[in-house]
């Protein structure tokens, strides 16, 4: 990645199973919030958080480069041209401190805000989607599947999800959008080994990273 994006817009809510798992009302639109650039780090690094704070939550997700700045978008095909490149991340998250923080009606940047709480793996380009609504992607956690992906099973899809966004504020040229997590979401623990995978047109991308003991 050679420039930071100016933000990282993410879905919260976007897959029905997993607002369920977490005890959440499945949304009327898309539930939007930012991670900072600062957050930012990639595979190498390493996931790490204060453990003070609780536990951290991996949530596996579809995430898109946006190449061309989208204002207002009403047109669904114009917000699917923008994206010029895709690959798999993490949105952690330190569940502990976000459901004291929901339960005080606060907003959750504490919680998914924090350095490092952005792990992305390497861009794909975006001719490795033939059907935006027939991605598929995975997370196994220490040999074990723990998220599995389909965005057939968008509450939103990608291109309604752009738009939707791009009406709340413009998405920039270089912007990260995370389009949410399906269901599975569990703690992380010191020394965990995960892989990522995603199913591109040519080949499986398979990236991997792990928690810092
Ligand atoms: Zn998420």
């Amino acid at each position: 990645m050679s420039t930071r994006p100016s933000k990282i817009v993410c879905v919260g809510r976007s897959y029905a199973d997993h607002a369920k798992e977490l005890g959440n009302a499945v949304p009327d639109r898309p539930v939007l919030f930012i991670k900072p650039s600062s957050s930012l780090i990639g595979l190498d690094d390493g996931i790490s958080w204060n453990s003070a704070l609780g536990s951290c939550h991996h949530e596996c997700e579809l995430t898109l480069r946006i190449d061309q700045t989208l204002k207002a978008e009403t047109d669904p095909a114009k917000a699917l041209a923008a994206i010029g490149a895709v690959t798999l991340g993490l949105d952690l998250t330190l569940r502990d401190l976000q459901t004291e923080l929901k339960n005080k009606g606060q907003p959750w940047e504490r919680a998914k805000s924090f350095d490092g709480a952005c792990v992305l793996a390497d861009w794909v380009d975006v001719s490795e989607i033939e059907d935006w609504k027939n991605v598929h992607y995975t997370l196994e956690v220490n040999d074990a599947i723990r998220q599995s992906g389909d965005t057939a099973l968008l509450l939103f899809p990608i291109a309604e999800m752009l738009c939707d966004m791009s009406q709340a504020f413009t998405i920039e040229a270089g912007d990260v959008v995370m389009t949410g997590t399906p269901a599975g979401v569990a703690a992380l623990a010191a020394g965990d080994q995960l892989k990522m995978t995603l199913k591109g047109q040519s080949q499986d991308f398979v990236w991997t990273t792990f928690v810092k003991a």
